[in-house]
């Protein structure tokens, strides 16, 4: 018999996570979340590592929903207080039908014109396209879909084993459909790619050309990872319909470790990247930035950096090369000078007296700014 789900009112001392900089996957510096635990009940889903999960028992994730009933308002005080960045937001569980939090926290980023990311498994999240169009008109946001496989490919019916109690994929596709009808910024976040079970060629396909057929403007590819007790719920969740994958994941992930070994991500990063120029969309989100933000040059920079440390980890590059780019989009997040007014005004030693960009990335980040438009007031800088 399919076990009830039991809601227990939460109240947090707090509701947002607060990080230093944006990240480079979704963009995010902020993250506020309505619920504890997931109807979804996905057998992958990271939430139940222990870091995250309160769950002694990880079958109480799906089925013990803490509901943080003074998010709202945790909110509204928090972001008072901060810079105005993207927040990563949204639930849409069906507990959201019942107790509304998540909309309740979308109209509060909507009165301090905060932008939202949202990532959904769920449908439901059209509900409030009216508030996120709202949102979005003021603070430029991003409505995402997790989709891991479509109908018509080869993994559908193995994917929803995984996922059995989150709406059907065709579902997302057609909610993607609709905000990007209504002209926002969506597409898909293909993850986590799950070994044996949804990365063969077909679905990966597939996934991208339904994205772009739906108006999504980009695919972003991810791997799945595991640890302690989230490992040990979705190894036991293998063993039945996925037995024969269990050596596979045994292989790919050893004791231990986190992330897949060897170089699944790059193989399924590089291939995702073939699809998505064959199909006219990113492999990356693109940034979202407020008009008139005075950063706005800085963040195009973070965005292109962040882009080439992706490419030259999928092309294999050794590590510091790839951390020279990240730490350089670190150095130019942090940077509270409009970065075209350093170049103005201090001409290249100014870019490269910047610490992280340095000698190494001066000349590259100052052909990238000089292709960037200029904000009104400042001077396009003299090569
Ligand atoms: S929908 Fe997302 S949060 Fe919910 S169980 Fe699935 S992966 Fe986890």
């Amino acid at each position: 018999m399919a076990r009830r789900t039991a809601f227990v009112p939460y109240a947090p001392r707090t509701v947002l996570n607060k990080a230093r900089r944006a990240d480079h996957w979704f963009w995010t510096r902020y993250s506020a979340y309505p619920y504890i635990g997931c109807q979804h009940g996905c057998a992958f889903c990271y939430c139940r590592e222990r870091k995250y999960s309160p769950y002694e028992d990880p079958d109480d994730f799906a089925h013990v929903i803490k509901v943080k009933q003074n998010a709202p308002e945790l909110l509204r005080r928090a972001l008072s207080r901060v810079p105005i960045d993207t927040v990563f937001t949204g639930d849409y569980q069906p507990a959201e039908r019942k107790f509304e939090i998540s909309k309740r926290m979308l109209e509060v980023c909507r009165d301090l014109g905060f932008p939202v990311f949202v990532l959904e498994r769920s449908p439901l999240v059209l509900r409030d396209l009216d508030l996120l169009l709202e949102i979005d008109r003021r603070a430029p946001s991003a409505v995402a879909f997790s989709i891991l496989t479509t109908p018509e490919a080869p993994s559908y019916a193995a994917v929803r084993l995984t996922e059995r109690l989150a709406p059907a994929p065709e579902k997302r596709f057609a909610a993607m459909e609709r905000f990007a009808g209504a002209g926002m910024l969506t597409g898909t976040c293909l993850m986590p790619i799950l070994p044996g079970i949804s990365d063969d060629d077909a679905t990966l396909e597939s996934v991208v050309r339904w994205t772009a057929d739906h108006g999504g403007r980009f695919v972003l590819a991810g791997s799945l990872t595991l640890s302690d007790q989230q490992r040990d719920y979705f190894v036991q969740s293998l063993r039945g319909p996925f037995a024969h994958l269990l050596e596979t994941y045994r292989r790919l992930y050893p004791p231990g470790s986190y992330a897949t070994t060897g170089d699944f991500s790059r193989r399924v990063g590089l291939r995702v990247r073939e699809l998505c120029q064959r199909f006219g969309i990113a492999d990356r989100i693109p940034r979202p930035i407020i008009p008139g933000d005075r950063r706005e040059a800085n963040k195009r920079l973070v965005e292109w950096l962040a882009d080439r440390a992706y490419a030259l980890e999928l092309e294999g590059a050794p590590s510091n090369q790839v951390w020279t780019y990240r730490k350089a989009a670190w150095a130019l997040e942090d940077l509270v000078q409009d970065v075209r007014r350093v170049r103005s005004e201090l001409g290249l030693h100014g870019l490269e007296s910047i610490p992280g960009i340095g000698s190494a990335l001066g000349s590259e980040v100052d052909h990238m700014l000089a292709s960037l438009v200029p904000s009104p007031g400042v001077q396009p800088p003299v090569l």
